[in-house]
């Protein structure tokens, strides 16, 4: 068998990553792991993934591997937030290795592609939407015709039409991962758990129903409205794999775990069933968890639930479409989170400042609803205009076509009522009076000593950034970024 064919993944570090302050938590490129398994599945090529945003390697570094491995196709992952960087390590790539085949994928690409495309002599093909089977069928094409006329398209860069969306999930063989590779990815969130962990990080659903204006797959982990389901034996048999390996701590990817119940329920029978003894987290909707649905996610192991909250002012919540139902908003998120309380699971509120239209008494709105559902913690990010969101369509008259990233801690535009500098100091007086409280330090050091002291190379650091970016002072932001 000819495994001559070396295929480099590469996900493109964020150009201004060294700049920003808050702490972040970059989860493994799951898109990279399954289509690195598809490849590898076929028999055909030798695959080699470089996550430039988790490890840093520098352009020349990766441009040195091409070279020294060698390898044949590179296809770079560009997120909003990497554009600048992707594109460079691109031009680069093309000026220094004239035959490479170049495949550009990830949310910004699927977005922004006329952008792209327009960067004629950079990419040969641009791949939108969930890429890994498109990307699998193109390189046997190519590996089939021998290299000679590569592509079965015309014009380079070539681009798919339509998005690429997987519908048949548990046809997608399982990444396969090494215990350094998951070591790279530590958990952010503390748990409640005495004993040291190793993640594992697993999707079990594509696609999200709801319309959030602000949401886009910039923010997603996945493409598409239609909610696509792995099957619970399936998702259970990948945590059992997992757990071969030492994982003992299982991170549900899924852009909305909860927006089909019975899907939840049936991961949890599962669980159950197979007596796994694992524990796991999960992003939810506040609208979309019952107090039976919660119960039966703490008997199946679930110890926290990050859910978007967003904002406490009825008004931004109409704005960001986030429910159909805002009068209730506040009301919904208060039982939602002391239905888990009362079940013993952790939760994490997800708030944005910057918001379009938003004044400092919604911040203040924002801030009391964070006490009143006391998580046990809080993330406050800016609003973005992300590629590919409703407010990115609805602003787009007015933003200039460029590689400029758009990142949650420093967004490049502002359509709230307040001025950058107050937003900053909004944002920080956020964490701070939540978190700066003798009731919620004391509940914090009763439920989570034990696990920073198992975890305690971990815990340092990320104490460590979370105070440094706490007690740092705001600083002066001269001028506005753009404003609209
Ligand atoms: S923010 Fe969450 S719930 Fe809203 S559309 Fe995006 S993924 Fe779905």
């Amino acid at each position: 068998m000819n495994m001559n064919h070396h295929i480099l993944l590469i996900r493109a570090g964020y150009a201004q990553r060294k700049k920003i302050d808050h702490p972040l938590h970059y989860p493994p490129p799951l898109a990279l792991k399954y289509a690195q398994a598809l490849l590898e599945q076929s028999g055909h090529f030798k695959v080699r993934i470089i996550d430039s945003l988790v490890a840093s390697v520098p352009d020349r570094s990766i441009l040195n591997i091409i070279a020294q491995w060698p390898a044949q196709t590179v296809c770079v992952e560009i997120a909003s937030p990497a554009s600048e960087r992707g594109l460079t390590l691109c031009q680069n790539m093309r000026e220094r290795h004239k035959g490479l085949l170049i495949i550009a994928v990830g949310s910004d690409v699927s977005e922004r592609y006329p952008f792209y495309s327009a960067a004629r002599d950079v990419f040969d093909v641009i791949l939108r939407g969930e890429f890994e089977l498109e990307l699998s069928r193109l390189m046997i094409h190519v590996h089939k015709t021998g290299g000679g006329n590569v592509l079965p398209y015309h014009d380079a860069p070539a681009v798919n039409k339509d998005v690429c969306l997987v519908s048949e999930l548990d046809k997608l063989p399982f990444p396969s991962w090494t215990k350094e590779d998951l070591r790279s990815y530590p958990y952010r969130y503390p748990l409640r758990l005495p004993k040291k962990i190793l993640p594992g990080y697993i999707s079990t659903s594509r696609g999200c129903r709801h319309g959030c204006s602000f949401c886009s797959p910039s923010v997603r982990k996945s493409f598409g409205k239609s909610l696509r389901l792995r099957s619970a034996g399936h998702v259970v048999k990948e945590i059992e794999s997992l757990q071969n390996l030492g994982v003992n701590i299982i991170s549900f990817e899924d852009d909305d775990f909860t927006g089909n119940p019975e899907h939840v329920r049936s991961i949890c029978a599962e669980l159950r069933k197979k007596r796994l003894n694992i524990h796991w987290a999960c992003h939810a909707r506040i609208d979309e968890v019952t107090p039976g649905l919660l119960h039966d996610m703490k008997q199946a192991g679930c110890v926290l639930i990050l859910f978007g909250v967003e904002s406490g002012a009825e008004g931004i919540i109409r704005l960001l479409h986030k429910s159909r139902h805002e009068s209730n908003w506040n009301s919904q998120a208060k039982e939602t989170f002391q239905n888990a309380r009362a079940e013993g699971i952790a939760t994490c509120a997800l708030f944005m400042v910057g918001n379009p239209q938003e004044t400092r008494a919604d911040v203040d709105e924002s801030i009391r609803l964070a006490f009143q559902l006391q998580p046990d913690f809080i993330k406050v990010h800016n609003f973005t205009l992300y590629p590919g969101s409703q407010d990115y369509q609805r602003y787009s008259t007015s933003l200039k076509p460029s590689a400029a990233p758009h990142h949650y801690l420093r967004p490049i535009i502002n359509v709230s009522r307040l001025t950058d500098q107050e937003l900053k100091i909004f944002q920080k007086r956020f964490y701070r009076q939540f978190f700066f409280r003798p009731a919620f330090l004391l509940a914090h050091i009763k439920n989570y000593s034990l696990f920073y002291l198992f975890n305690w190379t971990w815990s340092f650091k990320m104490i460590m950034e979370v105070l440094c970016f706490l007690l740092s002072k705001e600083k002066h932001v001269s001028s506005h970024k753009e404003r609209l």
